[in-house]
């Protein structure tokens, strides 16, 4: 669809309001009505107007006055207008109203540290970005668990390690992972640098205390025995055992009953095995080449083998998946009793595969999601898990959220770093993002690494070099 902005620069805020209703269209910036859809946003310095048009005829049109003058004020008054006006023809549910952010959580808690009521900030956020009620009692949930994380975490740092392999790539997937058997020669170089970086990173560590350790990627049991044995090893060498201790062990596929014990015997104290649904026949169709029962079978196994933290991720509104299905892989969860599960809803982003042959599946629509949502909500509710954490990405199915469930004191303290950004997390690996955070100010500085597997191995000395930075930055 084509879009054109007058009297103001919002186009990313723009976009970002836009994707709520057309999630997989191409947005193309002009300067006059073309053919098909066009939105006209128009900000006069104090009212912001949106208009709709379609093949050159006016269909909608909606408009809002700003309270002041203010930055934030002014992108809400356009998102506002655009939204009212698209949505007096798609009328639609808008659970997040016109709330864009990943972190929908961390505004709550923005909100209390600058002295507002839970009161205040929710009628804000339901009356000016027309958040349902129904969404604020999820954030304000998840605000308050992940409130009192953030203050036992304060003074501490996190750390997270990047094993960019998979065996596969799954249908849907936009992270940074390069197919095993395509990679495998050079696995071997990619854990020699990375042993570099950790034993170069450690100067700048070595007087903080590490809080959590996240070893994520990829897959990271994609590895050989031996080349996890020695992962963890200088894990251990260059920055102990920390309270809380994460590796993904994604995909089923990747387990076997020496991994899940050489886990045990470096102190892991969480895994994640993910079977993202428990339906063969959606397994099968986003590429994962497990299924059902090999994820049991890797879960039950890792059970005997000692982890007693083990976490699950599944995503809904995966192609051609119904309540059915739902309750099947909600069923067989609550039958394994994890201490925490991860539900995702589908996001379609540009670097997958899912994106380029959309049109060949059937997706659930928003309503549909809502209902999927809302039976994860209450077979979590029976396992005796609440909401601890939670973030929002774009182009997800429905606009709707990922939300962490957790038992008792089964929270993923990194996850919860991670969305509050008031603790610095350093990352080792291709395609890390270091990010610090100055207790002060709130700051956030990031150290980038390369990418690529074969730019990492080849430029290690120039990711170390920038990791320097750490000397004033921690
Ligand atoms: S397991 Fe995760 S990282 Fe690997 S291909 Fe699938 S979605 Fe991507």
């Amino acid at each position: 669809m084509y879009y054109i902005i007058k009297g103001h620069n919002f186009v990313d805020e723009t976009v970002s309001v836009l994707m709520i209703f057309y999630p997989n269209d191409k947005y193309i910036q002009t300067d006059s009505v073309a053919e098909g859809t066009t939105l006209v946003s128009v900000f006069d310095g104090k009212s912001a107007k949106a208009q709709l048009y379609t093949d050159g005829g006016l269909k909608a049109e909606a408009m809002e006055t700003a309270e002041n003058t203010d930055r934030g004020e002014i992108k809400r008054v356009i998102g506002l207008s655009i939204a009212r006006a698209v949505n007096s023809i798609k009328n639609i549910s808008l659970p997040w109203g016109i709330l864009t952010g990943v972190r929908p959580a961390k505004l709550i808690n923005q909100g209390l540290d600058q002295g507002r009521s839970i009161d205040e900030i929710s009628e804000a956020l339901h009356n000016k970005y027309l958040v349902s009620r129904e969404k604020l009692e999820l954030m304000i949930q998840v605000a308050s668990e992940e409130r009192s994380i953030v203050e036992a975490g304060k003074g501490k740092i996190g750390l997270y390690i990047g094993i960019p392999f998979c065996p596969t790539r799954c249908l849907y997937c936009s992270f940074t992972s390069y197919p095993l058997n395509r990679y495998i020669a050079k696995t071997d170089s990619y854990m020699d640098c990375l042993i570099k970086e950790m034993e170069f990173t450690r100067q700048f560590t070595r007087s903080r205390e590490i809080e959590s350790i996240y070893i994520g990627g990829g897959t990271p049991t994609s590895l050989s025995e031996a080349q996890l044995d020695r992962l963890l090893s200088a894990v251990e060498e260059n920055f102990g055992i920390p309270e809380e201790y994460t590796v993904e062990a994604g995909r089923p596929d990747t387990l076997t009953r020496e991994k899940l014990r050489i886990l045990k015997a470096h102190n892991v104290t969480r895994i994640s095995i993910n079977p993202q649904t428990l339906n063969d026949k959606t397994l099968e169709l986003i590429g994962r080449e497990h299924t059902a029962a090999m994820f049991i079978n890797a879960f039950e196994m890792a059970r005997e083998e000692g982890h007693d933290h083990i976490n699950t991720d599944i995503i809904l509104g995966l192609p051609g998946e119904g309540e059915k299905e739902v309750i099947n892989t909600m069923e067989g969860l609550e039958r394994l009793s994890p201490e925490s599960i991860t539900v995702h809803t589908l996001a379609v982003k540009r670097a997958s595969r899912l994106r380029e042959t959309l049109e060949k599946y059937s997706m659930p629509d928003a309503e549909a999601m809502e209902r999927h949502i809302a039976i994860a909500r209450r077979y979590t509710e029976k396992m005796g898990m609440l909401p601890y954490y939670m973030y929002r990405q774009k182009n997800m199915v429905g606009n709707f959220e990922n939300t962490g469930y957790c038992k008792k004191n089964c929270q993923c303290i990194y996850n919860v770093q991670i969305m509050e950004e008031k603790q610095s997390i350093i990352a080792l690996g291709a395609g890390a993002s270091t990010k610090t955070v100055d207790p002060a100010t709130d700051r956030i500085e990031r150290i980038f690494n390369v990418k690529s597997v074969d730019d990492y191995i080849t430029r290690i000395d120039e990711m170390l070099e920038r990791k320097r930075a750490l000397e004033t930055l921690l």
